[in-house]
């Protein structure tokens, strides 16, 4: 052990389990790939006000959790807490949202940050894949990226999810309902942080965890009840499009989310095997989010699921993903020559595509079959001097214990076609 270990609320990926994360985050992004979505990748940092004015000032991501610094140079900076409102700023900087295609579909996958208090599901760095659609308002976009995310999980063996559907209304209608929400909070026995919270974003009130505040908010005012036409017509098709393909959804009519910059659309992903720290995606409609920072009028909806924690929901679920074995031959070689010999056939094998690795540092039959064993291969090429006085090596199958030999030059074939 070295003197050092990884920061408080992080911890590294490695082998083997780094492939299952490297597995979701495929998972997350192949049924993107297939519905016109492009990667972005933007900067780990950004300017600390695009998150400030994006993400929201009375957010808890933006007040108490982020990691912001100031350079050398004096810009204010911090490390993205999330890919929402950097992946907007890029598409506005590079004008995507002026080549008259619209929507811009975009993906993204990629590390954040947010000083949170560590628990189990909750660290201060995490992984995300997420989906931006911006610059076009359509139930039906809607309905695709719900659809997608419901697909991305299902293609990964989880079940035990569910989606947690509202909406938040929009520019009309959420101002009368937040005035209605005030006036009932304001009638409450709340602590001095969370009175305050009235003022600058009641709707989060809703979203308070604490048992004795839910109690009080038994018969607070719904938004549902305060939508106005556009965004109860704009919902129910959203509703009815999920509905069709399939997708089951809960309404939740208490659904707000953390972030400031959502409107009408909202979802939430929530795994039930994950205690506390449930929710495992979510997203919504932005459809103020691009004036907020200074771009046009460009409503927008996207989503963002956690890597981290739909790992841990396959483990609640005991979902093992069938990974493919990292190495498919393995080569022992015995002596000088027969080092030479294999290591050429090796990167001979490799570069037919074939998953090859070689027994290093001059080890013994033992310890080299040792090695082959753990390495999972399905296939060892063991020679020593006699084999290669014949022209052959030794293929032994791992799996059945049985050993043929095969000429030399003709190895990379014979496990070609053995693998294919
Ligand atoms: P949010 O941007 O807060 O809606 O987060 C979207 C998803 O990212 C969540 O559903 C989680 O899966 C994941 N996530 C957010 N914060 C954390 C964190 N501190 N640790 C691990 N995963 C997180």
């Amino acid at each position: 052990m070295s003197t050092f270990k990884a920061p408080k609320g992080t911890y590294d990926l490695l082998p083997p389990d780094s492939a299952t994360y490297l597995a979701v985050r495929e998972a997350i992004a192949a049924p993107l790939r297939n519905s016109g979505y492009g990667y972005v990748e933007t900067p780990g940092f950004e300017n600390v006000e695009l998150f400030a004015r994006g993400v929201g000032e009375s957010t808890d991501i933006v007040n108490k959790e982020m990691y912001s610094f100031t350079t050398r140079g004096g810009d204010q900076l911090a490390l993205r807490p999330e890919g929402t409102a950097s992946v907007l700023r890029a598409a506005l900087e590079a004008n995507l949202h002026k080549a008259g295609n619209l929507p811009v579909k975009l993906w993204y996958s990629g590390s954040y940050y947010r000083y949170e208090r560590p628990q189990k599901g909750r660290y201060r760095h995490f992984s995300q894949v997420g989906a931006e659609a911006i610059g076009a308002e359509d139930p039906a976009l809607d309905a695709e990226l719900i659809i997608l995310a419901d697909q991305a999980y299902r293609s990964l063996g989880l079940s035990q999810f569910r989606i947690l559907l509202n909406s938040l209304g929009d520019k009309e209608c959420r101002p009368v309902y937040r005035a209605a929400l005030q006036d009932f909070l304001r009638g409450l026995d709340l602590d001095e942080d969370t009175r305050r919270r009235i003022d600058i974003n009641p709707l989060r009130v809703l979203d308070d965890k604490r048992d004795d505040v839910q109690k009080q908010l038994v018969g607070a005012p719904l938004l549902r009840d305060y939508l106005c036409d556009a965004c109860k017509a704009y919902h129910e098709q959203v509703r009815e499009l999920l509905t069709a393909a399939g997708v089951v959804y809960e309404d939740d009519p208490k659904l707000v989310r953390g972030l400031d910059y959502y409107t009408r659309t909202t979802f939430e992903f929530v795994h039930d095997g994950l205690g506390s720290q449930s929710a495992v995606g979510g997203g919504g409609r932005y459809d103020g989010l691009s004036e907020m920072i200074g771009g046009p009028a460009l409503p927008s909806v996207g989503w963002a699921l956690g890597v981290d924690r739909t790992v841990l929901a396959l483990q609640a679920e005991g979902v093992a993903l069938d990974l493919p074995a990292a190495t498919s031959v393995f080569a022992v070689p015995l002596g000088e020559e027969a080092r030479r010999v294999l290591f050429a056939k090796v990167t001979e094998v490799r570069k037919a595509g074939v998953a090859a690795d070689f027994s290093y540092g001059g080890k013994g039959l033992k310890a080299a079959m040792k090695a082959a064993n753990r390495s999972g291969a399905r296939f060892a090429i063991v020679a020593g001097e006699r084999d290669l006085a014949e022209g052959v090596v030794q293929l032994k199958d791992m799996e059945s214990g049985e050993q043929e030999a095969v000429a030399v030059d003709e190895i990379v074939a014979v496990l070609q076609g053995k693998l294919g």
